[in-house]
């Protein structure tokens, strides 16, 4: 007689006229009728059942009745990848911008600043034994800003010497609205950018409203297009992330299709308007959640018949993980205030959601970084094993408590995800993608 015990992280779904287990931690997802579930629970129940039946071995070999193992390290802050925000300025003024880029007179990173950030990288990445490091550019405002350009160039320059020095390999990512790329160097852009994201909100009609330029000139769509033209004729590494708003979420499909017209990539990324930031002035909404989730189930079945996948932040596709992103301890976002955060919504120093992922700063006077290890440790342990409200979510170990700040605005505690819409988009997304990947 076998004793048996139902694995804590076993979690059940319904398909049709049956059922899913779902192993997050084995990436086992197997359909299984009504009799496995009943037997399930007869044995939860502590109900004598035939232990030696052809089923029970079955599920045996599945995992349905181990202990979990978490595969997840616990490493400290020791950070080999560095991301500038060089400023606050930008030539766009979306209506939804969380940092509400070229709003005020903006801070900009000295480069003397900016090279201490690449030795602490350096250094660690020696001490780690690895062989590369990473630099990135994103916003607070555009990153690929001329008034930025001198910055950059420094930047990757300094990269560029040091890791020749420490035998060390590199890469440079930037994020961009590809509005003024045309004004950088296009033989530099093509030697020095490893890859780029492009901010893109679908057909020009979606675009010029949500991210119009700043000035009379309102077309942030057709630079946009010259940019992604020139990536792709350039063969340059690069990504396309859309928000979705009230605005355009019934026009989902649309926007798939239009991206297969203006570019060659095989995803997309898909993430729903969080509101903040400038959203306060512009009263520009976020999709109601089952709009978007109606919505993106119909985007993805064009996508999949157009040969391309869709992605969402909250649901991504066979991950598992116990922190949703970098946020929690690990990233090393240096803001144009010196300020470092781990966070990229959490740029402004003067807004109270930013003060849990403010972890250090650069002292002028010592001319060095500091770092508060009390608030990394707070960051470190936002795992989803540490967040009851997560407990028994059948996609806590690939949503893993969601994007850090979203719930902090929501309900002002970093390891309490209640009452989120998001939790709703997250586990109807999460329950789509276990499908497909069955079928
Ligand atoms: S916590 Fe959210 S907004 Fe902040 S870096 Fe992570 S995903 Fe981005
Ligand atoms: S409860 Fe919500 S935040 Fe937590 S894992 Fe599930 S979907 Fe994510």
């Amino acid at each position: 007689m076998k004793s048996l015990k139902i694995n804590s992280e076993l979690f059940i779904l319904n398909h049709g006229e049956n059922y899913i287990l779902y192993l997050p931690l084995k990436s086992v997802i197997v359909i299984v009728n009504e009799d496995t579930i009943k037997l399930l629970n007869a044995i939860s129940e502590g109900k004598n059942i035939d232990s030696e039946m052809e089923i029970v071995d079955k599920l045996i070999d599945l995992g349905v009745f181990e202990e979990p193992i978490l595969p997840f390290d616990n490493e400290i802050f020791k950070p080999t990848d560095v991301t500038f925000l060089p400023s606050f300025s930008c030539n766009l003024e979306c209506l939804y911008c969380y940092s509400e880029g070229g709003e005020f007179i903006t801070s900009k990173i000295p480069l003397k600043t900016a090279k201490k950030a690449i030795d602490i990288i350096i250094k660690n990445a020696i001490e780690l034994n690895r062989t590369e490091i990473t630099v990135g550019f994103h916003g607070g405002g555009e990153p690929m800003m001329v008034s930025n350009m001198p910055f950059i160039e420094g930047v990757i320059k300094y990269t560029e010497e040091k890791s020749k020095e420490n035998n060390l390999k590199y890469t440079i990512n930037a994020v961009t609205n590809g509005v003024d790329i045309d004004k950088f160097d296009p033989k530099w852009i093509k030697e020095k950018i490893t890859r780029f994201n492009v901010s893109l909100d679908g057909p020009i009609d979606i675009q010029n409203h949500q991210r119009p330029r700043r000035g009379k000139n309102k077309d942030s769509y057709t630079p946009a297009i010259e940019t992604i033209k020139f990536f792709e004729k350039n063969n340059i590494d690069y990504g396309i992330r859309t928000t979705i708003t009230q605005y355009s979420v019934n026009r989902m499909s649309e926007i798939v299709e239009h991206f297969t017209k203006i570019s060659s990539l095989k995803s997309f990324h898909f993430e729903p308007l969080f509101e903040c930031g400038r959203c306060k002035t512009s009263k520009f909404t976020a999709p109601p959640y089952d709009e978007f989730i109606d919505n993106f189930k119909k985007a993805n079945e064009i996508a999949k018949k157009l040969n391309v996948t869709l992605n969402y932040s909250g649901a991504s596709d066979g991950r598992i993980s116990d922190k949703f992103c970098g946020g929690a301890g690990e990233n090393f976002f240096v803001t144009p205030d010196s300020f470092v955060s781990t966070c990229l919504e959490a740029c402004r120093t003067n807004e109270k959601e930013s003060k849990p992922f403010l972890i250090g700063s650069f002292n002028k006077e010592l001319n060095e970084f500091e770092f508060d290890q009390e608030k990394i440790n707070i960051l470190k342990s936002r795992k989803v094993t540490n967040m009851k409200s997560c407990a028994d979510c059948f996609c806590k170990y690939s949503c893993a408590g969601d994007c850090l700040i979203k719930v902090f605005k929501n309900t002002g505690d970093l390891f309490d995800s209640t009452n989120s819409e998001r939790c709703n988009i997250n586990t109807a997304i999460t329950e789509l993608k276990i499908k497909e990947r069955i079928c």
